[in-house]
């Protein structure tokens, strides 16, 4: 299936905003066409009475095997979501619940203070009801230091949330690391790997993770899917927060979207095989970008500069606004601080947890490349931005 651009429609600026969503893979969007109309497998995976509904629910659990061989879990430990908020929520939330419905005190979570806000409103919900939130402060790196989780750890944490790749500064934690003190613990261990598919490899069973977010629209997928693995064990119990039809072994109950599994299945099969040569790539024009513009007076980068992920760039202008940058940066589609903060102006909280003051986040700007990057928009990004920052500075 090919796309062309209508002749005529204005030239778009370069899409450099891949941490925030990735347009649908060619492939993954002609796997998915086959499962709408009356021609194609429409029908309800869950109707056991007819051909139809067979040849879609093997179409669903095909995709599953497909995003559980991602991350090396077995298909049945593969529960169906809307996306990672709502998977991040079903883990939060399920694990709580299921704790106070086994007749324990409402007890403790741990998080990271940089997390996403599926992760962080979830948690401030679980507060409003009796839960005890301890918020771990990253280090500079905005990483989680090990021995701060194993300070904050008590005898009543049921569950530790921390995320794989930040989502604004790409900063990696060592999740194998932080796995291994949760299971000796005896605690569950969440990960929000939204930000991990395609770019960095996952092992649920190496890395030690019970409950594991991923998203499909991160990884070239589409949007409306994602997924949350629930360890098959007898310590991992999930309530459901979706009450229904009893799908996804009762944890998430409603019918499944043959057309956005069978996208996200495709999705992380393509993420699985290119692990080998995608991230290289993007991670040498990201550092072709950002050699392109350090020595521009007043610009630092953000965030690690070892053990980053491959597609992102966090930089400061200091000395700029980051509105106004945004405004002059006519030529490139970037963010300041998030996608999800850049509604309002106040400045990124992940930035200001790993030290930066209020200005400096504010004159910064999150640059994320992808599988359609091209060394040519590498370097057309590097002369604008060397262009606008030396006009604002005049
Ligand atoms: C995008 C993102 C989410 C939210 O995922 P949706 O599928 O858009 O709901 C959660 N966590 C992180 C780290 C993300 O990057």
């Amino acid at each position: 299936m090919t796309v062309s651009r209508p002749s005529g429609a204005p030239q778009r600026p370069i899409y450099l905003d891949y941490a925030a969503t990735t347009p649908v893979d060619e492939a993954v969007a002609e796997q998915m066409v086959q499962c709408l109309t009356r021609e194609g497998n429409f029908a309800n995976p869950a109707s056991r009475s007819h051909l139809y509904g067979w040849q879609a629910e093997e179409a669903v659990e095909q995709a599953r095997l497909q995003v559980a061989e991602l991350i090396n879990a077995d298909s049945r430990e593969i529960v169906w979501t809307s996306g990672a908020t709502e998977a991040d929520n079903l883990a939060l939330k399920g694990a709580a619940e299921a704790r106070r419905r086994a007749g324990k005190s409402a007890g403790h979570l741990i998080v990271s203070a940089i997390e996403h806000k599926a992760v962080l409103d979830a948690a401030q919900w679980l507060a409003e009801q009796g839960v005890q939130v301890t918020y771990l402060i990253p280090n500079r790196d905005g990483r989680v230091d090990v021995q701060i989780l194993k300070d904050a750890l008590r005898e009543d944490t049921f569950l530790v949330s921390i995320m794989h790749i930040n989502n604004e500064i790409g900063s990696i934690n060592d999740i194998a690391q932080l796995g291994a003190v949760c299971r000796e613990h005896g605690c569950l261990f969440h990960v929000d790997a939204a930000q991990s598919s395609g770019r960095v490899p996952l092992d649920v069973v190496a890395q030690s993770v019970d409950l594991m977010s991923l998203s499909a629209h991160k990884m070239y997928g589409p949007k409306g899917v994602g997924a949350l693995y629930v360890r098959r064990h007898p310590d991992v119990v999930i309530a459901p927060q979706m009450h229904g039809g009893g799908h996804e072994r009762g944890m998430r109950s409603g019918t499944l979207a043959t057309h956005l599994c069978v996208g996200m299945g495709s999705a992380a099969q393509l993420a699985k095989d290119k692990m080998g040569s995608e991230p290289k790539r993007i991670a040498a024009l990201r550092d072709q970008l950002w050699q392109g513009i350090a020595d521009l007076p007043g610009v630092r980068l953000n965030g690690p500069v070892e053990e980053r992920s491959c597609g992102h760039l966090n930089v400061a202008f200091g000395g700029c606004d980051g509105e106004m940058l945004l405004l002059s940066l006519r030529q490139l589609a970037v963010a300041t601080g998030s996608a999800c903060t850049s509604a309002t102006m106040a400045p990124s909280y992940v930035l200001k947890a790993i030290g930066l003051s209020d200005e400096l986040a504010q004159s910064s700007l999150r640059i994320s490349l992808g599988r359609y990057t091209t060394e040519e928009e590498v370097a057309i990004a590097v002369s604008h931005i060397r262009e606008v920052v030396e006009k604002i500075r005049k």
